[in-house]
């Protein structure tokens, strides 16, 4: 049997295994929650194509505050960078949902399940948040870089979350919202330990240093990467 599932309308946390007074994320009451099966009846999922072998996921209409998500095709699996709030199960299957960080779960464990998924995010992220993370009942996290199919690079960088993590396939840089890029100014997320986050700005640019790459993958963006590194770098001082 399913067991109860509610998410927030503001920002699309999923709250597992219980229906508290407030989001454990966002801080919104009940009122602003939905049961996950009520969800999927409101909220579809759509996908469209970044370029070939990678396409973005997001709530229709949109769900609060969630973040794309996106799906990387290696030729081998069908890997996630995060995963959508909503859940629909017309969905080609994933093979591994892999996660930036902990802030937005969406409903990973209905996508695990009913896909037979692994679900993986960094150490730290689930040691420093285990209460939020928990019921999410993953089983997998890691602790090293490391190489997906031979082609999906993870890179740990810390910074607006200890375990943030930023991927890169070919030419593309999934970097969810360590970067509001589309914000006036451009900002590094406020929402998280800003001496850190410009730490890990830094390594993030090291990392980038002689690599190719065309389009970045944001939380509610894609962005050439000609426009995007400016802003980085900017943000950095130089
Ligand atoms: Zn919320
Ligand atoms: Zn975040």
């Amino acid at each position: 049997m399913q067991q109860e599932q509610y998410v927030c309308l503001v920002c699309g946390f999923n709250m597992v295994g219980h229906y508290p007074e407030r989001c454990p994320f966002c801080g919104a009451k009940r009122e602003h929650f939905l049961t996950a099966e009520e969800c999927s009846r409101r909220f579809t999922v759509r996908e469209t194509e970044v370029r070939s072998g990678v396409s973005c996921l997001r709530s229709e209409p949109a769900l609060g505050l969630e973040h794309s998500a996106y799906r990387i095709h290696t030729g081998k699996r069908e890997i996630w960078v995060d995963c959508p709030s909503s859940f629909n199960e017309q969905l080609r299957p994933a093979t591994c949902i892999t996660f930036t960080h902990h802030h937005f779960m969406g409903a990973s464990n209905m996508y695990r399940d009913h896909f037979g998924a692994t679900v993986q995010i960094h150490e730290l992220d689930y040691r420093n948040n285990r209460q939020m993370v928990e019921p999410f009942n993953l089983g997998t996290t890691f602790q090293e870089n490391f190489i997906l199919d031979d082609v999906v690079e993870a890179h740990h960088i810390g910074g607006h979350t200890p375990g943030f993590t930023i991927y890169i396939f070919e030419d593309v840089l999934f970097a969810c919202d360590y970067i509001f890029a589309d914000a006036e100014p451009v900002k590094f997320n406020p929402f998280g330990p800003q001496a850190e986050t410009k730490a890990g700005g830094y390594r993030m640019r090291d990392l980038l240093e002689g690599r190719k790459i065309a389009t970045v993958c944001g939380q509610n963006y894609v962005e050439d990467y000609s426009t995007w590194r400016p802003k980085l770098d900017q943000l950095l001082g130089s």
